[in-house]
C-alpha cells in the first residue's frame, strides 16, 4: 500500500506546491507516495458555502465550524490506523521521532486550520492529534502540513538516494549534525579540516561525533539534557 497524505484545506491551490519539486516531487511522480487534497468548502451546506463563523464569547476573527469539518473528515476514506492530525500552534511540537513513526504508517489525514482556528468540538469529537511545527503563529495550517509531509516523504523507502543518508542526520541520535564540507579545498582562506581528508574513517567518525556533541551542547541544551536521560552513563555493578 502506498503511503498517502490526505489534506483537508480551504486552499487546495497551495498543493502540491513545494511537495511537487525536487526529492518529494520526483517521488510523487514516481508514485512512491500519494497526495490527496480535499477542499473543506465542498463540505459546506448552506447557500453561501460558509465554513466559518464568529467566535462564541466574542473576540476577533472567525472560527472554522465543527459541523463542516466533521462532514469533510467523515467523507474521507482512510485505511484503518490512519492518524488524524490537526496542524495547530497549541499542539505537541513535531519531532524527528514522530516524523519517523508517521512515515512508517499508512500516512496521515491532516486538517489545516485557518483564521482563529477550529471549533474545539471537532478536535474532541474526532480525536484529532494537534501538532505544532514551532512556537510561532502561521496564518494557516497548509505550510505546516507541507513541512510535516516533506519530513515524512524523505524517509520513505526509495525516496532518498542512499538508504543510509537519513541515519546520521540532525536529531536521529539526539544530536545535531556535524559540520559538512565539500570542494574547493580552500575557500576565502578557510580550509577543510585535515582529518576529513586523511582517509582514516575511524578518525573521521570520532571527529564528527565530537563536533556533533559540542554543537548540541552549545546550541541545544534541551536536546543534550534529554539525551543524557535516554542514554545514562553505564553504572558499575558490584561483583
Ligand atoms: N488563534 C490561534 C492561531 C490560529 S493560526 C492560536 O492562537 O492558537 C491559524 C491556523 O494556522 C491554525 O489553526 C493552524 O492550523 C495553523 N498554524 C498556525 N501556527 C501553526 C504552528 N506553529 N504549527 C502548526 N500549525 C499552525
Amino acid at each position: 500500500m502506498t503511503w498517502r497524505a490526505t489534506v483537508l484545506t480551504l486552499f487546495p491551490d497551495m498543493f502540491p506546491g513545494p511537495l511537487g519539486i525536487s526529492l518529494a516531487g520526483k517521488a510523487l511522480a514516481a508514485r512512491l507516495w500519494a497526495l490527496d487534497i480535499r477542499d473543506i468548502r465542498n463540505s459546506a451546506t448552506d447557500r453561501h458555502r460558509s465554513v466559518d463563523d464568529t467566535p462564541a464569547g466574542g473576540g476577533p476573527g472567525m472560527v472554522l465550524r465543527a459541523d463542516v469539518l466533521a462532514r469533510a473528515i467523515d467523507a474521507t476514506e482512510t485505511p484503518p490506523g490512519t492518524p488524524h492530525l490537526l496542524m495547530s500552534p497549541r499542539g505537541r511540537p513535531l519531532t524527528q521521532s514522530r516524523v519517523a513513526e508517521l512515515a512508517a504508517g499508512p500516512g496521515p489525514l491532516i486538517v489545516c486550520g485557518r483564521f482563529e482556528g477550529v471549533d474545539q468540538r471537532i478536535i474532541d469529537a474526532r480525536g484529532l492529534e494537534e501538532i505544532s511545527i514551532g512556537d510561532y503563529v502561521l496564518s494557516g495550517g497548509e505550510i505546516a502540513a507541507i513541512a510535516l509531509i516533506d519530513a515524512c516523504v524523505r524517509l520513505l523507502p526509495g525516496v532518498m538516494g542512499k538508504a543510509e543518508s537519513g541515519e546520521d542526520e540532525s536529531f536521529s541520535h539526539g544530536l545535531l549534525e556535524y559540520p559538512q564540507y565539500t570542494r574547493p579545498q580552500e575557500f576565502e582562506g578557510r580550509v577543510i579540516p585535515d582529518i576529513l581528508l586523511s582517509g582514516d574513517h575511524a578518525k573521521v567518525a570520532g571527529w564528527r561525533r565530537a563536533e556533533a556533541e559540542a554543537l548540541t551542547q552549545a546550541r541545544r541544551p534541551d536536546l543534550w539534557a534529554a539525551r543524557a536521560i535516554q542514554n545514562p552513563p553505564e553504572r558499575k555493578t558490584n561483583g
